[in-house]
């Protein structure tokens, strides 16, 4: 068994608190001290500090926070903006809208330290049009904040000014890539930009803005709170502190988990009371559908970003997605792959002809009248999207893809011999 203590609740802390969503209560439990703290010292030693700790960007990709606020440059004589990006869409991924839901206030404190630290005097939190009791909660928490100072002119008299603005999305997944989602809080059709240049130098309006994830900017006030050596004590070397973790699929308490970066999926089904009853794991997901997926011989990879790399994934966005023995891998990926083609902004041809037709292929392979040419043809067309796409979708419709086949090749080859998903009939016990 595990032992309680492996869990570290910071953001999740208040959760099951009465109202916690409350200005009242943020500040009962402490909320704010990080900023007053951040406040007296000079905006340089604040994005020292987030250097020191080692935070990295909990959106997917892990890029050093503090780095990134150390790209914008000073004394440029242009405008800096702060842009949270809120639009969590990744398959599995939810881990950012409860945190919003349960405590706006831990990520305003965040906001306002962060633009305090690259200088930004107008930051904005863009979040899915599509989450509205979010929406509204956070609209709500922005005003409490004006009320109290805590933003608009001359920041709890530090002379430090700041305007916050919440925007939201229309709900495509594309907009959740930093590049597209300026363009669309510009107003214009979401769809990515050539990087370099990166939004550090030329971002939203042309001018040097910083583009971070929900977590990771609500993991900035612990960290000033309780300083560098707390956040380092948890988690790893290279991936240090706390993190939230979302269980989902066939697992018997699926939900939220914080705990450090490097606890393992055998660790966390131990609390979540394992696989559901008389069931065992079949493959699941590091990080949502765009990382290659494991296995169960995967259970004691360390979650951190060396770890869950070392083992041929990515960590991405901590997203555990748990299928058990009675699903079909070849639908699991056929759903995922429309998912992409669906959402694919059409800007490339790898990826937009390339959804197409590995959808296509799925579809003839789940239903049993594929060739084992066909699989053959997918890895080709996975292939030609892989790296070779203008953003980070396309490579993610060709993980799921290469690593399925991989692990499962026999499986798809099944498909044929069945002349039809084993799963879906009495002979789906032969494969469960
Ligand atoms: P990336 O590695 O290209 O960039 C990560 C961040 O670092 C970006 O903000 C980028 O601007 C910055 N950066 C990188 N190199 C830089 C440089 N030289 N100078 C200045 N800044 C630099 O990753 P990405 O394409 O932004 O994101 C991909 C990740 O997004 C994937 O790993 C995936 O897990 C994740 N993702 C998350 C969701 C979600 O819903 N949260 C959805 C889809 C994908
Ligand atoms: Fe658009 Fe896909 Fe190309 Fe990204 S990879 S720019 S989503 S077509």
């Amino acid at each position: 068994m595990t032992e309680p203590s492996l869990l570290t609740p910071v953001l999740s802390a208040n959760w099951d608190e009465h109202q916690p969503w409350t200005l009242d209560t943020y500040r009962r439990d402490g909320g704010y001290d990080g900023l007053r703290k951040a406040l007296a010292m000079h905006p340089d030693e604040v994005i020292q500090t987030v250097k020191d700790s080692g935070l990295r960007g909990r959106g997917g990709a892990g890029f050093p926070t503090g780095m990134k606020w150390g790209f914008i440059p000073q004394n440029d004589g242009k405008p800096h903006y702060l842009v949270v990006n809120a639009d969590e869409s990744e398959p599995g991924t939810c881990k950012d809208i409860p945190l919003m839901y349960a405590n706006p206030h831990v990520l305003i404190e965040g906001v306002i330290i962060a633009s305090y630290a690259i200088r930004s005097g107008h930051a904005f939190i863009y979040v899915r049009g599509e989450v509205v009791p979010v929406l509204r909660r956070l609209h709500a928490a922005v005003r409490e904040a004006y009320a109290a100072g805590y933003l608009g002119k001359n920041v709890l008299g530090s002379g430090f000014d700041l305007e916050l603005t919440v925007h939201a999305g229309a709900g495509a997944y594309i907009c959740g890539e930093e590049t597209a989602l300026l363009d669309s809080l510009e107003g214009r059709r979401g769809q990515p930009r050539l990087r370099p240049p990166f939004p550090a130098v030329a971002g939203l309006y042309a001018s040097p803005t910083c583009v971070n994830n929900v977590e990771s900017i609500a993991s900035v006030p612990p960290i000033l709170n309780k300083g560098v050596e707390w956040f380092r004590s948890m988690g790893s070397e290279k991936s240090p502190g706390f993190t939230l973790y979302s269980l989902s699929g066939h697992v018997t308490r699926p939900g939220q988990y914080e705990a450090p970066l490097g606890v393992t999926l055998r660790q966390l089904l131990d609390l979540a009371g394992g696989v559901r009853a008389g069931h065992r794991i079949k493959f699941w997901t590091p990080g949502g559908s765009s990382t290659p997926m494991f296995t169960d011989e995967h259970l004691d990879v360390p979650l951190d970003y060396e770890g869950v790399g070392a083992a041929g994934s990515m960590l991405g966005t901590k997203a555990l997605q748990i299928f058990d023995e009675t699903v079909c891998v070849v639908r699991a990926v056929l759903r995922w792959t429309e998912f992409y083609e669906h959402e694919s902004c059409g800007k490339c041809t790898p990826c937009r002809e390339g959804t197409y037709w590995l959808t296509q292929l799925l579809t003839r392979l789940e239903h049993g009248e594929g060739t084992e040419e066909d699989l053959e043809t997918l890895l080709d067309v996975a292939d030609n999207i892989l790296g070779k796409s203008f953003c980070a979708l396309g490579d993610g419709a060709a993980s799921p893809i290469q690593s399925s086949l991989k692990y499962f090749r026999d499986e798809y080859l099944a498909h044929f011999e069945h002349g039809g998903c084993p799963f879906d009939t009495a002979a789906s016990t032969a494969w469960a």
